[in-house]
């Protein structure tokens, strides 16, 4: 596996692959998805290099924290009035492809359930 300091993500944290950032601070940065799901995929990105979820520590609960209040900022800047949809795929059974830890933000339509 790539090594989590250097993953994809972390490219575009530090502006070496372009992305369309639409949210960014100290802990965190947002950006649309480059194969989007939805009229609206965002990915909430922690600037820490967390590998997935599941290697997540409690002195990581307040990155975590942020990143939900994050989605809801990009959300309310996306004006998703209607709702939308946060998914984390954690791991190979989740689907995850990329590890460095990334909530999707869909919006902008109805969502189905259960998910594939
Ligand atoms: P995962 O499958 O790990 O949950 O999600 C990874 C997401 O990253 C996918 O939705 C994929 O489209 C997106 N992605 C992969 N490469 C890039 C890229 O270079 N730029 C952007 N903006 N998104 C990417």
């Amino acid at each position: 596996m790539t090594e989590a300091s250097d993953t994809l993500f972390s490219k575009i944290i530090r502006r070496e692959i372009p992305a369309t950032i639409v949210y960014e601070d100290e802990l965190a940065i947002a950006f649309r998805d480059i194969n989007p799901q939805a009229p609206v995929h965002i990915l909430v990105v922690p600037k820490k290099p967390i590998p997935k979820l599941a290697d997540a520590v409690p002195e990581d609960h307040r990155i975590l924290g942020h990143l939900l209040m994050t989605v809801k900022r990009v959300a309310d800047q996306e004006g998703l009035e209607n709702g939308y949809r946060v998914v984390i795929n954690t791991g190979a059974d989740g689907g995850q492809t990329v590890y460095h830890l990334h909530l999707h933000l869909l919006g902008g339509r109805a969502m189905g359930w259960p998910p594939g």
